[in-house]
């Protein structure tokens, strides 16, 4: 009986002795005892009643267990459903109403919280030290289970998407979706079991779940498994490890750290970002350190992976690389591919894209094409030798007096005014011109500067249309609990 991904990503582990986890408290978990937990996790599962196609929501802490319960729900033939720990109890009702799982598992902390919203769906918990109910239970299991059949079109995981732009949707994801995608990139980023990645990602997100988790289960991998992001840890941890997989401020939180030099990063071999865009800054100052270009990869919930910078070649700063093999990335008007230096939007087909938002029918067929093409609702640029870069959502795209104004543009302009640490460029109503433009920009510390002074700074190197009219100064932008900037939130406040 084949299960397409348990039988690539699990199976062939269930002898191997390899450390597979380094956890925060010294201990290590080898590949062959991960297998056996998985099954006695999958035990537990079945036990609960779990059946082929049943959702198992989890809102749980960063453990070795659970990452095995991804397995588990993968081995038992169930659909894996990771939520964002920081949601309240009034999200959470939402998403366990909107999934209706079989088995909801929490932080044992939780458990109070978790429960009213359960409409009576079975509870089992994980709590650090395996005191949890699920931990317990799976102690007292065989560590063999018969894995459940399951084909490529079959669902693996539900995942919601970030909720950067709205609510957030579940996007289904099949087992072809999620091997194809965790094969090319092992395959690309040349991972293998002599690779050990400090992981301090969120595993309840595509980026810290999938793409970390799936490629070095693949390869053997060695993961430094850290429960949250800590400089101090990280620095710790770069000169035994090989690879770091992070989001951009990983990158400018490391770089304000004298200690990130060269010489600390002459064992890695890989610096990977993601989840949002690498300022080009960024990009330049961390080579100028260490050495390393950092490989800039996009995508997202509903596709996985799309483009890489490539592992061997030049990684350009500022763009998103190429497609990656197996995937087709075009960028579009009106449904129709444009010439290469065009702004459009990003369209994408391949096995690693999704097989629709979990009841939404209409979302569904509003944004997934007859012919496999996904319309991402982010817009971006392709350069004649195929490396794309993009250029921000179509949803934070300004119209102005019938100009196309992509707020992108002028935040680099902006940013790069010195005392400026970040800023978010968005579109109000206006009853002329349909949208003006407005900056929210947040100064670096012990710095003064008003609206006036970034004008004038910022005006001579626009046209005039692209001016914003105004500029709000923030103690912080507004992000969602992936440290995505929320200009929906922008928008309402200032509008
Ligand atoms: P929602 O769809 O609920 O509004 P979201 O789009 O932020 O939330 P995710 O699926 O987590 O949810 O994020 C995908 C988005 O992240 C992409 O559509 C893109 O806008 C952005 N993104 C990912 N990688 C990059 C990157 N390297 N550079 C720029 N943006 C990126
Ligand atoms: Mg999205």
């Amino acid at each position: 009986m084949t299960n397409i991904l348990y039988d690539a990503l699990i199976a062939p582990n269930a002898r191997n002795e390899a450390v597979f986890l380094h956890c925060d408290d010294g201990s290590t978990l080898s590949y062959r005892r991960f297998v056996g937990r998985v099954a006695q996790l999958a035990n537990v599962l079945q036990a609960a009643g779990v059946k082929p196609g049943d959702r198992v929501v989890v809102q749980a802490p960063k453990l070795a267990d659970t990452i095995a319960l991804y397995a588990a729900a993968v081995q038992a033939g169930a659909v894996y459903l990771p939520l964002n720990t920081g949601y309240t109890q009034a999200e959470l009702a939402y998403f366990i109403g909107d999934a209706t799982p079989a088995l909801v598992v929490c932080d044992a902390a939780n458990e109070g919280q978790v429960a009213p919203v359960c409409n009576g769906v079975q509870i089992l918990t994980l709590a650090e030290g395996g005191a949890g109910s699920l931990s317990q239970q799976a102690d007292a299991m065989p560590t063999c289970f018969e894995t459940v059949p399951r084909g490529p079109e079959d669902l693996a995981a539900l995942l919601y998407t970030s909720g950067t732009t709205g609510r957030s949707k579940g996007a289904m994801l099949s087992h072809k979706n999620l091997l194809s995608n965790a094969q090319v990139l092992t395959d690309l980023w040349q991972i293998t079991q002599g690779d050990r990645l400090i992981h301090a990602l969120p595993i309840f997100h595509t980026h810290g779940l999938f793409v970390a988790m799936n490629t070095c289960l693949l390869a053997g991998a060695q993961v430094r498994f850290m429960a949250a992001f800590d400089v101090n840890a990280i620095l710790d941890e770069i000169p035994a490890s090989t690879m770091l997989m992070g989001v951009p401020t990983f990158y400018t939180r490391l770089l304000d750290d004298p200690r990130l030099t060269r010489d600390l990063c002459r064992n890695m071999r890989l610096f990977v970002s993601g989840s949002a865009p690498l300022l080009a800054e960024t990009h330049t100052d961390f080579e100028g350190r260490t050495g390393h270009r950092i490989l800039e990869r996009y995508g997202m919930t509903e596709t996985n992976m799309i483009t890489s910078n490539p592992f061997d070649g030049a990684r350009v700063a500022g763009t998103v690389g190429f497609a990656l093999p197996g995937t087709e990335v075009e960028i579009t008007a009106d449904g129709n591919p444009l010439p290469a230096g065009e702004i459009g939007m990003i369209e994408v087909r391949g096995d690693n894209v999704f097989q629709g938002y979990w009841n939404m029918p209409e979302k569904t067929a509003e944004e997934l094409r007859d012919n496999g093409f996904f319309i991402t609702g982010d817009l971006g640029v392709k350069s004649a030798d195929g490396r794309i870069s993009i250029v921000g959502r179509q949803k934070d795209l300004i119209i102005s007096g019938g100009y196309n104004i992509y707020p992108k543009e002028i935040e680099d302009v902006i940013n790069d005014v010195i005392g400026v640490l970040e800023s978010a460029v968005f579109g109000v109503a206006h009853a002329d011109f349909g949208e003006s433009v407005v900056a929210a920009v947040v100064l670096e510390k012990d710095t003064e500067l008003d609206g006036a002074a970034i004008a004038e700074v910022v005006e001579p190197l626009l046209a005039r249309f692209k001016h914003p009219r105004r500029y709000v100064m923030l103690e912080a932008l507004p992000r969602n609990t992936m440290g995505k900037v929320q200009k929906n939130i922008l928008r309402a406040e200032y509008g």
